[in-house]
């Protein structure tokens, strides 16, 4: 029972209009000044300035330098938690645009370029626009806004801890206790007023893992005097590949087990006492990862005894699944219908995202929004993380409205 009345869809959107001159010029600036995981000091000083001077109340240096920010509403109501990513990848610009980044750095020890090339400029200049229409309609929201301004997207520097999963554990959620949280990835995959959704599992969990196979050394030409793990090994990497083909049922959803690397032996004569393989696992149901990494023990290890070897396996988990709570995505869908007439479910990809930390303590929805130009097909567009990867700009204002109808809506919309 609210007494107060929701902005209208139409004030939100000539709120948008009113920002997207602003937007862009900020994600030029933070596109000129790139910064890699955990280094966003001066992101995240333009975020916390701009979020204080929108009376937003601030937060920061939360997981190294992320920023957080408060808008409570009128009266009392949900929480909304909104994210947007700011790090930016060690690779050397060639794109050219005036505002271009020319920025170098040193990362793990080599000199490298810097580069806003997954489009996290995009993100935060986005954010910080739908944090200004929404503190201009402060009076008339119930409830609460979190704004989640995140560092190392990316993977932090070696050594060192980052991201959601750090925000995560430092208690981004709590205090006040966020109930649901939306995202968005910009990808010249879709174009230009395109925004896409999948319900579920729509990128993949990301582990890797570690097999060291270890037979008996013994001369190239006397293989029977000993076990050869080069052998072994192979017959591990096939036995690896029937996992997703034949045993999975793949009508549930796709999965990959990927050798990435095979190392043993010195000599063309000699078979060496040892093999290490290491690889990657994709997969998008939480069941099937589980009995992927079951599958992937089992397999090495019979097979090495099998040949009177034996295998040991590690396998190491990373991102979880980016898994769009069914609920929310159905209730948020007319939302994203506000943002733009384009609106596609798609097909899920097994790439990842660390937004999936924050779903997996809460129900969120994570969408792309298409900034691909109008001139160019799917394939010849450079992909994300390319040193040739551009961001149209007139596709940032469907990210802002979509983000901002997205948060209203979830405010204001009856809970179930
Ligand atoms: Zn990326
Ligand atoms: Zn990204």
């Amino acid at each position: 029972m609210s007494a107060i009345a929701a902005p209208p869809a139409s004030k939100i959107d000539a709120a948008a209009a009113r920002v997207e001159a602003s937007v862009i010029a900020t994600r030029r600036d933070i596109h000129e000044h790139p910064e890699l995981g955990n280094r966003e000091v001066r992101t995240a000083k333009l975020v916390a300035d701009k979020l204080r001077s929108l009376g937003i109340d601030v937060q920061e240096k939360v997981a190294h330098t992320g920023v957080v920010g408060l808008l409570r509403g009128s009266k009392p109501g949900k929480v909304v938690a909104l994210r947007a990513d700011m790090d930016a990848l060690p690779v050397t610009e060639q794109v050219d645009l005036p505002f271009a980044s020319k920025v170098r750095t040193t990362y793990n020890g080599q000199e490298v370029g810097v580069m806003h090339a997954c489009g996290h400029d995009a993100h935060v200049a986005i954010l910080l626009g739908v944090a200004e229409i929404l503190a201009g309609m402060k009076s008339e929201l119930p409830g609460t806004v979190k704004f989640i301004f995140q560092p190392a997207e990316e993977g932090a520097p070696q050594g060192e801890e980052g991201g959601a999963e750090l925000m995560v554990k430092e208690g981004v959620l709590d205090n006040p206790k966020v109930d649901a949280i939306f995202g968005l990835h910009v990808t010249s995959r879709f174009a230009v007023g395109e925004i896409a959704y999948r319900p579920e599992g729509m990128m993949a969990a990301v582990d890797s893992f570690k097999i060291s196979v270890r037979g008996k050394q013994t001369h190239g030409a006397y293989p029977w005097l000993g076990v050869d793990p080069i052998v072994v090994a192979s017959q591990i990497v096939l036995g690896l590949q029937t996992i997703p083909s034949r045993q999975l049922d793949s009508t549930i959803a796709p999965s990959i087990v990927t050798v990435g690397a095979i190392h043993g032996g010195v000599r063309n004569n000699i078979i060496p006492d040892e093999v290490e393989m290491i690889g990657t696992i994709r997969s998008l149901d939480a069941k099937m990862r589980d009995e992927i990494h079951a599958r992937i023990r089992r397999t090495a290890e019979s097979i090495a005894t099998a040949a009177g070897a034996t295998a040991e396996v590690r396998i190491t988990s990373g991102y979880p699944i980016t898994y769009n709570d069914p609920a929310l995505t159905e209730r948020t869908l007319p939302s994203l219908r506000k943002a733009s007439k384009n609106v596609r479910l798609v097909n899920a990809v097994l790439g990842a995202e660390d937004f999936s930390f924050f779903q997996k303590a809460i129900p969120g929805l994570f969408f792309w929004v298409g900034t691909r130009p109008a001139n160019q097909t799917p394939e010849e567009a450079p992909s994300n993380h390319s040193p040739l990867f551009y961001v149209d700009e007139s596709g940032l204002p469907y990210g802002v409205r979509a983000l901002a109808h997205a948060a209203v809506d979830y405010l204001t919309s009856p809970s179930k």
